[in-house]
């Protein structure tokens, strides 16, 4: 992306401000029209409102447009067009708000202080297993004070980038890859098992419609199981290795096995069963599932933290509905 590396703070509160509410795909045009019709600050601020409106058009959200064209012309007139060189002004301008400010700040002059978006949050909760709603004020509190201690200060332009790309390219929100990823080792969420019920969202807890697919491991002739401890449904009843999506998923051999190594470290192995689908409604929700039954040669680092358990001890464990009408299965017992 041109905004990648870019250092002069006007193009950078530019590509930030499209990119607000903007996909990147989208965005990437506009910008480039942006730059090249007013490759300075002073071009855009003695610009028509109707040219800069006409070219903003499409993108939407035209207050963003107005402040831009506020801010401009406010920094020409105010401060010689030299734009704001410290946190506390950058934050002032207009539409400029925390994660805006943070990033003009560190990309543009390499002052302390770390973004904290979609991709960040994915990594800190993660990385800490933090299970705390990243939409939440608590959780939005949490992940910024964390995401500023674990700045590298004197590199704050490289890092805040650093941790970004990892979000996108490694710890991505859909089956990251974990079995290559070098912070593997520390990483809580990939020890536990969490890595896919993490980050956490309020509002997608909420959601009606939610997909869990279950990967029953068994190891010569017990079972792997772990115990929901998140505020969710079922919490505190007992679960096989879960990878929860809010659509459906076309699974086949080749998607599994994808899945289990990349994500798990899982080579050895033996797909012996792939369940029907199952359904469940609760009061707010329709749950809907699958369960792939695997036999294990070994346990792999990623389940170490789950319970391995015969079958007569997994009688003693409360399970949800949902579970139990897959355990009731006489095949399962096999
Ligand atoms: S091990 Fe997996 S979950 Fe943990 S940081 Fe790496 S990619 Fe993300």
């Amino acid at each position: 992306m041109p905004w990648k590396g870019q250092k002069d703070a006007y193009k950078i509160w530019l590509s930030e401000i499209i990119l607000q509410q903007t996909r990147v795909q989208q965005g990437l045009s506009y910008y480039n029209k942006f730059v090249h019709l007013y490759p300075q600050i002073f071009d855009l601020a003695q610009a028509p409102d109707d040219e800069v409106f006409k070219l903003w058009e499409g993108l939407g959200y035209y207050s963003r447009c107005k402040n831009l064209l506020h801010t401009a012309r406010s920094i020409v007139a105010e401060n010689g067009g030299i734009f704001p060189k410290t946190y506390d002004e950058i934050i002032k301008l207009k539409g400029v708000g925390p994660y805006t400010a943070a990033a003009i700040a560190s990309f543009a002059y390499d002052l302390p202080f770390a973004v904290v978006d979609g991709n960040v949050y994915r990594v800190l909760s993660r990385f800490f297993g933090i299970d705390l709603p990243i939409d939440s004020n608590a959780g939005k509190k949490l992940f910024f004070e964390l995401a500023n201690e674990c700045l590298d200060k004197k590199n704050a332009a490289h890092y805040n980038q650093a941790v970004m790309d990892f979000g996108a390219v490694v710890c991505k929100p859909q089956l990251p890859t974990c079995q290559a990823c070098v912070l593997r080792k520390k990483c809580l969420a990939f020890k536990k098992g969490l890595v896919n019920q993490l980050p956490v969202k309020e509002k997608q807890l909420l959601k009606s419609n939610r997909w869990f697919y279950y990967f029953v491991f068994r190891y010569e002739d017990k079972v792997l199981i772990n115990q929901r401890t998140g505020k969710d449904i079922w919490r505190q009843l007992y679960e096989f290795y879960v990878y929860e999506t809010f659509s459906e998923i076309q699974w086949n051999d080749k998607k599994v096995d994808t899945f289990l190594s990349e994500q798990l470290g899982i080579f050895n192995y033996n797909l012996t069963t792939t369940s029907s689908i199952y359904k469940q409604k609760l009061t707010h929700q329709n749950i809907s599932g699958q369960f792939f039954e695997i036999k294990l040669e070994e346990i792999p680092q990623s389940l170490a933290n789950f319970s391995i358990l015969s079958l007569p001890e997994l009688s003693g464990l409360a399970f949800p509905r949902f579970i139990n009408q897959y355990l009731e299965k006489a095949d399962f017992q096999d």
